[in-house]
């Protein structure tokens, strides 16, 4: 048997090889608090299970769903994009449904790449980006998010072959792992980018709820232009605490909708409508638990800024998503730091390397942990850990 080659020159998903490292260090007897994947402690809002139990029962949903998802959920999706965001949406031709947003991120790139065709991809980023090209036979080319450019990649510095190739961008704010947000200005420059050469813009947006201090993450859809090329992913995994229901949307350009839901409807068959509609009450009940959702995350980042700084380690606070992303101490790779603190404290943080090469430098630290085991985790920094 022979594999093929798309899958061999896939590197093994970053978790799983975490979860390799997390067993070896139990095996020998510590206890470890993992701060690794990212994916909501609390459960999901009751309103919303209660509308899953009710709507399960429904015979007719137990039928095949709506390819595109239910007109009820893709309404839904349209209004609350009016509501929170000011931007008009056609729910017949620029809303689809999505079996979590994932699979609309690893499906995008069989719309528009073809092989040889060139992604532009951030780095670091989220693995699916350079795999879903992979898949796609393309070639991921790796924009840089530094720090000094506010984690947002330089689209001067662009490679100009690779930008004349590119066919789709991913850009992804609040991001995914350096917390930074992105302004209009920022989103601006993309869409224009974006427009001058014909390439997709998709912006993954699945931390667009999560923002501290005073900060708002615009939609890609708020930007001028963006209707033109521009297709948002979006997701009830993180604000709603539904990251097991796998419930999502893409939301844009009505060619870009269109094109997608090509691909899905020869691969998927489309999401339970009683999950859409406990979507739909998600969408439209109160917003009061993500707001809790984001006090609580709030709390925790804080909780951990304080306890990285008593250590030594210069961190500035996100002002979006839940994750932390610090610099390791210099003279070390984020892969030694990260096994010595796993070692030596039973604390485990994802290496920013596993990231993009980018990410080199840095480590991730995930907030979705009961608060009192993260103050245990960061106690254990704090007393047994030597920067
Ligand atoms: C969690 C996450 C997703 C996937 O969310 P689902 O809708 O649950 O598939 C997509 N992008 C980023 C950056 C994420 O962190």
């Amino acid at each position: 048997m022979r594999i093929a080659r798309r899958i061999e020159h896939v590197p093994p998903y970053l978790f799983a090889e975490i979860d390799r490292k997390k067993a070896e260090v139990q095996a020998r007897g510590v206890e470890v608090i993992s701060l690794g994947i990212g994916d909501p402690d609390q459960p999901t809002p009751e309103h919303i299970v209660k509308t899953l139990q009710a709507e399960a029962a429904v015979p007719a949903h137990h039928r095949y769903p709506a390819y595109e998802g239910s007109p009820e959920y893709r309404r839904a999706v349209a209004t609350y994009y009016k509501k929170r965001f000011g931007v008009d949406l056609d729910p017949e031709r620029e809303v689809t449904a999505l079996i979590g947003s994932k699979e609309g991120i690893g499906h995008i790139f069989l719309a528009f790449v073809d092989p040889g065709d060139y992604t532009l991809i951030p780095d670091p980023g989220y693995p699916v980006y350079r795999t879903g090209t992979i898949f796609a036979g393309g070639i991921p080319h790796l924009m840089p998010l530094r720090a000094e450019n506010g984690f947002f990649p330089d689209l001067g510095a662009v490679d100009p072959e690779a930008a004349r190739k590119a066919r789709l961008m991913f850009l992804n704010y609040p991001n995914n792992p350096t917390g930074a947000v992105a302004g209009p200005a920022q989103l601006q420059k993309a869409v224009d980018f974006c427009r001058e050469r014909g390439i997709v813009l998709c912006h993954d947006a699945a931390y667009l709820e999560f923002t501290y201090d005073g900060y708002r993450q615009p939609s890609l859809l708020e930007i001028d232009g963006s209707m033109e090329v521009g297709l948002e992913f979006g997701s009830l995994s993180k604000p709603y605490n539904m990251t097991g229901w796998r419930i999502a949307y893409a939301v844009g350009n009505a060619d870009a909708v269109s094109a997608l839901r090509i691909i899905k409807t020869n691969l998927d068959s489309g999401q339970f409508t009683a999950i859409e509609r406990a979507a739909v009450a998600a969408l439209e009940g109160s917003q009061e638990p993500v707001e809790g959702m984001r006090n609580l995350y709030k709390e925790r980042r804080d909780l951990v800024i304080d306890a990285l700084r008593k250590v030594g380690l210069q961190v500035d606070p996100p002002a979006g998503s839940f994750y932390v992303w610090a610099p390791v101490p210099p003279g070390r790779t984020s892969t030694e730091f990260a096994t010595r603190l796993l070692e030596e404290t039973g604390v485990l943080v994802v290496p920013g390397v596993g990231y993009g090469e980018a990410g080199e430098g840095y480590f991730r630290i995930s907030l979705t942990i009961d608060t009192s085991r993260l103050r245990e985790a960061m106690a254990r920094v704090v007393e047994r850990f030597k920067v």
